[in-house]
């Protein structure tokens, strides 16, 4: 028997369902694993041993009673963006080091429900904002395949987590790239699903139209798995999807592989700068899915060049109305001072880092009189015409490959003072949210011991034909059996 950490969520479902394990054994094992490992990864800002043991129990004895729960007795990691009732939630910032939900998100309750057990809460970028994990305000996280690099973000810690085999699954959330950039830096699986397909209900909000949350898993399977689990229309997300949820494991099990796929090349994401070995490695991926019976057509996304400013534009003004609702009066940390105005400012001087308020002015100003109609609204006019490239090429195709980030990892500190390196990062993944089409990063390869991940992309609602895509590699490549030596 393998060292149970390191199993798959697929695979410990079986042991499970068997018999062979219990849920205490394996939750056992992954806090050992993680207990010996987290103090050089350092994914996690806490850990709930004591209610991850006795959530298991309590599994074990569900299914002695005969219950068999999709997820139950799996240990399941969050994002510290996302609220978990009773347990502190801090979203990475100070201004929040204290809080502690009354309520668990819509996608935590529905893990709960399907009997997994929420092992600890990883590190993020503060609000979400960064692509690194090194906003966080506590401490950065480490990529487990070299700690020098970072993990990505801004859901770092969960990817990282997976990646160490601290944890059998992870969500994330995802408004620029925050689940597939860190999974492809991580050498994971990451799904960013349909915008409204998973409920926001309970997620931190940073950019209200883009928000997303996902699974960050070992394989795609696994993906489908978790996704299977958190989907699903919720009456408290005014912006949820009312459709109906298919049976995403069940679906990729029937799959036919790529025979017939027809898959989209867009010249836009092969540009100068990208990391030869990342564009060799998808290049390979098309090559080996044409040999297989994909059928390759080159498309065009003409304006993929204005993703970036739009993204900055739109993710930091609702950032900026969003964030105002941390004023010391209602939530977490207060900086008492003479007058309700000085305890304003003093709170939020005291407890956003300097990205977030970069963040909040960059949106602030171009939600201003005067400039909102050449920023804003100019922004929200070629998001537009950013949703009709996809819809067009989606007539033509069923899915589209393309890299996930245009480089491996960078180091630690590499462009913590240059946030327009940082927010550069993104440059592939952001068109997904500004379309609210889903997206996944699997893994494809390795440069110099850093892993490439490989994005596929589908029509809204087209969660079933990107896992297809995604399994049909992933069942014809190995990379996903390389784990990091901790
Ligand atoms: N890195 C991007 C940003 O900093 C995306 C963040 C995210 O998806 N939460 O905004």
């Amino acid at each position: 028997m393998p060292e149970l950490a390191k199993l798959t969520i697929e695979d410990a479902q079986m042991l499970l369902r068997e018999g062979a394990i219990s849920a205490e054994e394996l939750t056992q094992s992954v806090l050992t694993r993680l207990f010996a490992v987290e103090p050089v990864v350092q994914a996690y800002l806490s850990v709930q041993e004591d209610a991850a043991l006795d959530a298991a129990r309590t599994a074990d004895a569900r299914r002695a009673a005969g219950d068999d729960a999709p997820l139950l007795g799996i240990p399941i990691a969050v994002k510290d963006a996302i609220l978990t009732k009773g347990v502190t939630t801090t979203c990475g910032s100070k201004i929040l080091k204290n809080f502690v939900p009354p309520y668990d998100a819509t996608v935590v309750q529905k893990l709960r429900a399907a009997g997994a057990i929420i092992i600890g809460k990883t590190n993020t970028d503060e609000f979400t904002m960064g692509s690194s994990t090194e906003f966080s305000a506590f401490h950065p996280t480490h990529n487990p395949w070299n700690m020098d690099y970072v993990p990505g973000g801004s859901s770092g810690g969960s990817a990282a987590a997976v990646a160490a085999n601290e944890t059998l699954g992870a969500l994330g959330t995802d408004t620029g790239g925050s689940i597939r950039q860190p999974a492809a830096y991580c050498g994971i699986v990451g799904l960013k699903p349909t915008y409204g397909r998973a409920s926001r209900y309970g997620l931190i909000a940073h950019g209200s139209s883009l928000d997303q949350p996902g699974p960050m898993t070992k394989t795609v399977t696994d993906a489908a798995v978790l996704l299977q689990a958190i989907a699903g229309h919720d009456p408290r997300d005014a912006t949820s999807l009312d459709a109906p949820v298919p049976d995403y494991p069940a679906e990729l099990r029937r799959s036919k592989g790529f025979d017939g796929l027809r898959i989209g090349v867009p010249k836009e994401y092969f540009i100068d700068g990208l990391n030869p070995a990342v564009d060799t490695a998808v290049r390979n991926a098309l090559i080996l899915a044409e040999s297989h019976g994909a059928e390759l057509v080159e498309i065009s996304l003409p304006h993929t060049d204005f993703g970036i400013p739009v993204y900055y534009l739109i993710a930091t003004a609702e950032a900026s109305s969003n964030l105002s609702r941390y004023d010391g009066v209602r939530f977490g940390v207060r900086v008492p001072a003479d007058s309700m105005w000085e305890t304003y400012f003093e709170t939020r001087a005291a407890g956003f880092g300097a990205e977030v308020k970069r963040r909040i002015m960059l949106g602030t100003y171009a939600l201003s009189a005067g400039y909102y109609d050449a920023y804003y609204l100019k922004a929200q006019k070629v998001r537009t015409l950013i949703q009709r490239d996809f819809t067009a090429a989606f007539e033509k195709v069923d899915v589209i490959f393309a890299p996930t980030t245009p480089d491996t990892a960078f180091k630690l500190g590499q462009k913590i003072d240059d946030p327009l390196q940082m927010y550069l990062t993104d440059i592939f993944t952001v068109m997904t949210n500004l379309a609210g089409i889903p997206g996944i990063s699997i893994p494809a390869g390795f440069a110099d011991g850093l892993p490439i991940g490989l994005q596929i992309l589908g029509p809204a609602l087209g969660e079933s034909a990107i896992l297809r895509a995604a399994h049909a590699y992933e069942q014809l490549t190995d990379w996903h059996h390389d784990h990091p030596d901790l």
